[in-house]
Parts: C-alpha cells; sequence; structure tokens
C-alpha cells in the first residue's frame, strides 16, 4: 500500500462538517472559523514507550492521542474544532491503522472535531502529533495566569486513576472490572470539554493535568506568580482506585501520576454555587481541593499537619 492509499483508506472520512471547506486531500486544508470568534491553537506528540506503553492497543492510542489535544483546548475554554495528524510509523500494519484510526475518528465524533489534514513518514519509534484548533469568544478564553490571591482551587473528576491504570497495563493484565475500569481511565481520557467552556467567566486561571496534580498545581499558580495550599485529604479518589491501593500508594498516584486530564482550576468563593451547578450538569464532581496564597510555594496538609512533598513524587509524612 503506498501513502496515498494509506491516507485514503484511513484518514480521509468525510464527517460534513461545513467548516471545512478542503480536507485532506490538497497541498493546505481550509476552514471557515466561526465569525467574531478567536483561535486557540495548541499541539501535542505521543511518542511510543515514552507517552504510552507499546502493549497499548492501537485503538486506544488513536483515542487517546486526541482526547489530550482536546484537553488542551478545554482547558483554555474554548471549543475544539480542527485538527491534523503527523503520524511516524515503522511499518504499514493495515490491521494496526484500521484500529488506530477507528480509535481516532470515535474520539474525533465524540468530541465533535474535524481531522482536516496531516503528514505520514516513516521511522523506527511510533510517534504521532496532532496540532489543533479551537475556538473562543475573544477575552473569554481562560489562561494559567489570571489567579488571585484567596481563590479557591478545585479539580474535576477523580485523580490518580490513569497512573494506576498505566501501572496495571504495564505490570499486569486486568484481571478484574476495577483493574479494567483503571486501565480505561489511561488508554481513553475524557477531555473534560464542556465543563471547560462552562467555566468561561468563573475560573480565573486553569490547566490540565497531565504531568500530576502538584507540579500542574504549582505550574498553574507560578504563571499566576503566587503559591498556594493543598489538603491532601480532600482530594477525590475513585472507589476502584481505593479498592485496590493502600492510602500511600492512592496518594502518590493522585498527587505525581500524571494523565488523568482532569481541569484543575481557581476561582473566587462567591462563584461557589455556578461551580456546583455545573458539576451538576454535567455529572463530573467537582472539589474544592485548596486555596491560593500570596506567598511563593505550594504547602500540602494531611489532616491539618504538613506534609513534605518534592517534586520527585515522594510523599513524607511528617510525624
Ligand atoms: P504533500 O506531499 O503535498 O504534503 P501528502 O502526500 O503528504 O501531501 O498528503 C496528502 C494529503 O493527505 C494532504 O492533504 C495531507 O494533509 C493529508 N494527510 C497526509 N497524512 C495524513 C494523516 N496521517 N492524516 C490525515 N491527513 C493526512
Ligand atoms: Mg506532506
Amino acid at each position: 500500500m503506498d501513502e496515498f492509499e494509506l491516507i485514503r483508506r484511513f484518514f480521509s472520512k468525510d464527517n460534513n462538517d461545513t467548516s471545512v471547506l478542503i480536507g485532506v486531500g490538497d497541498d493546505g486544508a481550509i476552514i471557515s472559523p466561526s465569525p467574531g470568534h478567536d483561535l486557540v491553537m495548541s499541539a501535542d506528540t505521543l511518542i511510543e514507550n515514552v507517552h504510552f506503553p507499546d502493549c497499548l492497543p492501537a485503538e486506544d492510542i488513536g483515542y487517546r492521542c486526541v482526547a489530550v489535544n482536546v484537553s488542551d483546548i478545554a482547558a483554555m475554554g474554548a471549543r475544539a474544532r480542527w485538527m491534523t495528524l503527523a503520524l511516524t510509523l515503522p511499518d504499514v500494519d493495515e490491521k494496526w491503522l484500521q484500529q488506530f484510526s477507528d480509535g481516532l475518528y470515535h474520539a474525533a465524533q465524540e468530541y465533535d472535531v474535524s481531522l482536516i489534514g496531516g503528514d505520514t513518514t516513516s521511522a523506527q519509534q511510533i510517534s504521532l502529533t496532532i496540532s489543533i484548533t479551537g475556538e473562543v469568544l475573544p477575552d473569554q478564553a481562560i489562561t494559567r495566569s489570571q489567579a488571585r490571591r484567596d481563590d479557591l482551587i478545585f479539580v474535576t473528576g477523580n485523580l490518580g486513576d490513569a497512573a494506576a491504570g498505566l501501572d496495571l497495563l504495564v505490570n499486569s493484565a486486568a484481571s478484574s472490572k476495577t483493574e479494567e475500569f483503571l486501565i480505561q481511565r489511561f488508554s481513553r481520557p475524557s477531555a473534560r470539554f464542556e465543563i471547560g467552556q462552562a467555566l468561561c467567566g468563573i475560573a480565573t486561571a486553569a490547566i490540565d493535568i497531565s504531568d500530576g496534580l502538584y507540579a500542574d498545581t504549582k505550574k498553574l499558580l507560578m504563571a499566576s506568580e503566587l503559591g498556594g495550599h493543598l489538603y491532601i485529604d480532600r482530594l477525590p479518589i475513585s472507589m476502584e482506585l481505593k479498592k485496590i491501593y493502600n492510602q500511600e500508594q492512592r496518594l502518590k498516584f493522585a498527587l505525581s501520576g500524571g494523565d488523568d486530564y482532569e481541569l484543575l482550576f481557581t476561582a473566587p468563593a462567591m462563584k461557589l454555587n455556578e461551580i456546583r451547578k455545573i458539576a451538576h450538569i454535567y455529572n463530573i464532581p467537582i472539589t474544592e481541593i485548596g486555596e491560593v496564597r500570596n506567598q511563593s510555594e505550594l504547602n500540602c496538609s494531611l489532616n491539618d499537619k504538613l506534609i513534605n512533598y518534592d517534586d520527585s513524587g515522594y510523599l513524607h509524612f511528617n510525624g
């Protein structure tokens, strides 16, 4: 199969998106953005054995590379619209490509984003780069840098599931429904696109959690030139994670395990009711886990005791 045939078979599905004037097949794509909107652009690369293990099924790889890109757009409070895919593969494996394409289009449909072009090359290691473009109304985007002193810190969903899932995926095959659930949370992350958009005008700053709660909270607060405090005992932990791992393991996954793709955001206390409403509408928990403070560091406490936490992901329980 030559490159032309490969693109035609696996990456040329039409989805009747009227904003795509020219899609896959020409030298470049032409899109027609919604009038009066600003564009938000981002790219994310996934490399085999760096960002995902080689045992991850192709369908999950396809799904995941779309979801993690949509998540970046969601964290800006924007709506994901169009993406291109730069695909590097060691060989042409039709079965792999079919499954990858199925996963990719599944996610594209779920998140309502169109594949409008890309590039296909050959090299030893599988590498996938998606460039994604979204839309947002002027001055509505949520950036990282506008957190304010005394804002509360919130997180969507549960934390630590994806890191536990990756651990299970690499070290053992899923042998129970609980393990399967956790593995799915790694291989099929949910981009919180509806919540991201609903938070425009409510959140002062936001980031999606890809490197772990602690590191990403720090990143967010540093961008706002502030520090803060995290109440570790408030972290939202799933029933499934509690079932398999002890408290120390759970907290390590939640604080330093990446890949959850939940949204972390700050908002003033007076927005609490609106935030509760959003959680209710989308049926996703949103938990208040800390506060923004006028300091340079990010502290953590567990049951009112300060905890030393370092970026290597190690938890030091005091006393
Ligand atoms: P060119 O040589 O002009 O760059 P290519 O042969 O690389 O064209 O690609 C042909 C068309 O297929 C282009 O429209 C390109 O955007 C699209 N394309 C190539 N690879 C992919 C891919 N992996 N997924 C989606 N579209 C792709
Ligand atoms: Mg090309």
